[in-house]
């Protein structure tokens, strides 16, 4: 099948580098080094937009400044998909009437979503005459071309005409963050949920191709960048339109498998076109967080219908439970509106029972917000505003309930997180679930995955303290042992095994219960290898490789991970340096009656049972793996 959507040409997009160039020279023949402020108001698609204008204006030769007052240029993305939104838009943007009059020369531009209504950016070009320029999401690549005409020209700028919203690649960009990094995978929507204008204002759904999206995702990982969102309306419809066989599932699983040390998310799915698969991949990526934000909007079935929304309540809550079984550490998030033209009380029960039932980590709630020109603002609406007020915060207190009892329960487990910030004297960073968590700690952990354990909880957040080896498994390396390590090493066995020893009291060949000589005596086989396990320069456990005499295969016996450093990623960090040494290949696991745990270890990690299995004793099978 052809590819349906248009990119922009290159000749196109020279146009505009050129003109950027040219109005840069401009700004140097002033004497003037300019200076820009971007304001953003909604989600993270319109963040993701003001990084790219942000980038333009860079190249037309704009510093950027985080004050409106004194800047020479002002551009206001705005957001429509709520009256109250839209409302603070017109406010503000009026206000600047002042702003401008204080430093005359000052341009202001307005964009986004709400100029991709008309009548909206019809009130704002007659209604706010000291706009210069207007224009819609389907414009935003011509900035130079608009930013030209308002300064050189000395006219105004207005572009909104509807488009088909074909694809700009290779725009600049400027990022906020240098730790997280968004990237818009497709644009748009076609789902015409009957509330919402997104369909209306951002166009049809149009999907990057795959090379394009893993380019840019290799490039932020040579950056530095250690956590990547994917981004657009429904991503689980990636895909779709480019007639390539490559569907959402897919494009994550390849990112997934990019090398190094990242965390990819991903936002916003709609539960019609979430499929098993995208679950499966998930739970098969170490590198895919396993954090799922999941819009269900209502709880009752007659409500998701007058939603447009495609999917019954019944169907939401299986895809829950797949995902739940597949990874139970799953975390989920989720969208509700609340007082839908329409909802009874008992309708709206039916959500909170949802809630109640699928307890979510934390939920974006929201009271419905009638935009005109969408099916469901032509409905009757008889609930009174009060009303519709007192389910919010009925809805509110549910959640925040089950949001402070989730969190108490992380109390005393150790996570790994991302450290991503400071919010005054603490460290901010976030689990792989998306879990906030503060912390004291050096400014030189920013940017770096460790284990903290869990001190705290409040509903909104979580406090961690640093694990006494705080720097995860970035740091971990396998140093073979030598002969004079060998009693530190049996002793540290020992150590590790010691929490098991109740559970295998009489197994026989309990590390635990080893005497020393049997260390000693593996030691001297040429075909088998102990490693400390280093994070840093501390042991953290111990690994033990035994190569096969003809080299077919190699085995893992247990590893041991000091108690203190358990389930904080060292024995997947360990298996991955020992593969780096010995090579991935056929791998065999000792493990104790197919413990599920190690099992559940090496599928994680990409290897495939073969399906053999050779039973040592009554107490132990030797599984096999396979990883091309
Ligand atoms: N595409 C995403 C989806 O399908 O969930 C997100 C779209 S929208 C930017 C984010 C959320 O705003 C929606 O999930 C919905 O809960 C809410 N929303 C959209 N239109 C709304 C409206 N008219 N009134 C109240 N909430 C609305
Ligand atoms: Fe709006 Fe529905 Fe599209 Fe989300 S899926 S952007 S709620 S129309």
């Amino acid at each position: 099948m052809e590819r349906k959507t248009p990119l922009i040409s290159q000749e196109d997009l020279r146009r505009q580098e050129e003109i950027s160039d040219y109005i840069k020279g401009w700004w140097q023949s002033q004497g003037v080094t300019p200076v820009a402020y971007v304001e953003t108001y909604g989600c993270q698609q319109n963040e993701a937009d003001s990084e790219q204008i942000r980038g333009i204006l860079e190249r037309c030769g704009y510093g950027l400044t985080d004050q409106a007052e004194g800047a020479d240029l002002i551009v206001i993305n705005t957001c429509a998909i709520r009256e109250h939104a839209a409302q603070r838009v017109f406010g503000n943007v009026g206000a600047l009437v002042h702003t401008k009059r204080r430093h005359p020369g000052q341009k202001i531009f307005v964009c986004g979503c709400m100029m991709g209504k008309p009548e909206i950016s019809e009130r704002m070009k007659k209604s706010y005459p000291h706009v210069d320029g207007i224009f819609s999401p389907h414009h935003l690549w011509q900035l130079p071309e608009h930013l030209y005409r308002v300064l050189i020209r000395h006219r105004k700028a207005y572009a909104v005409e509807d488009s088909d919203g074909a694809i700009a690649e290779g725009l600049p960009v400027v990022r906020t963050n240098t730790i997280k990094a968004w990237v818009s995978i497709m644009y748009g929507c076609n789902n015409f949920c009957s509330y919402c204008i997104v369909p209306y204002v951002r166009g049809r759904e149009r999907s990057r191709l795959p090379e394009d999206i893993l380019a840019e995702c290799r490039d932020l990982i040579a950056k530095g960048y250690k956590e990547i969102t994917l981004l657009g309306q429904n991503v689980n419809s990636y895909g779709k339109d480019l007639g390539l066989g490559v569907d959402f599932a897919d494009l994550l699983g390849q990112i997934a498998e990019l090398d190094g040390d990242f965390i990819l998310r991903f936002m916003t799915s709609h539960p019609r076109d979430a499929s098993h698969k995208l679950f499966d991949t998930m739970a098969s990526h170490d590198k895919i967080a396993k954090q799922f934000h999941l819009p269900f909007q209502s709880g009752n079935d007659r409500i998701l219908k007058a939603m447009n929304r495609h999917y019954d309540r019944a169907q939401y809550l299986s895809l829950i439970e797949y995902g739940r079984k597949l990874m139970p550490e799953i975390v989920f998030t989720s969208d509700v509106i609340v007082g839908f033209p329409g909802e009874t009380e008992e309708e709206f029960e039916d959500t909170v029972s949802l809630i109640e039932q699928v307890r979510y980590e934390a939920l974006f709630t929201f009271i419905y917000s009638p935009r005109p020109g969408t099916p469901a603002a032509e409905l009757p609406d008889p609930t009174p505003k009060e009303e519709k007020n007192r389910r919010f915060d009925r809805l509110l207190a549910v959640q925040n309930a089950i949001s402070e009892e989730k969190h108490k329960a992380l109390v005393g487990k150790t996570l790994r997180v991302l450290v991503d910030g400071k919010d005054g004297d603490k460290l901010t960073a976030r689990t792989d679930g998306g879990r906030l968590v503060r912390l004291d700690g050096e400014d030189d952990l920013i940017g770096q995955f460790i284990t903290v354990t869990i001190t705290d909880a409040t509903t909104w957040s979580l406090v961690g303290a640093l694990t006494p080896l705080g720097k995860r498994m970035d740091a971990v390396t396998l140093r073979p042992a030598a002969r004079e390590d060998l009693r530190t090493l049996w002793e540290m066995q020992i150590e590790a095994f010691s929490g098991l020893l109740e559970k295998y009291r009489d197994y026989e060949t309990n590390p635990g219960a080893e005497p020393f000589e049997k260390v000693l005596a593996r030691f001297e086989q040429p075909w088998t290898v102990y490693y400390f396990i280093m994070a840093g320069d501390r042991p953290v456990g111990v690994i033990r490789i035994v190569d096969k005499k003809d080299g077919s295969r190699k085995r893992i016996a247990p590893i041991f991970i000091m108690p203190e450093h358990r389930n904080n990623g060292f024995a997947q960090a360990a298996i991955r340096a020992a593969e780096q040494i010995h090579g991935p290949r056929h791998w065999s696991l000792d493990t104790i009656l197919q413990e599920p745990g190690n099992l559940h270890l090496y599928e994680k990690m990409g290897y495939r049972r073969t399906g053999q299995i050779e039973r040592i004793n009554d107490r132990m099978d030797i599984v096999f793996y396979e990883k091309d």
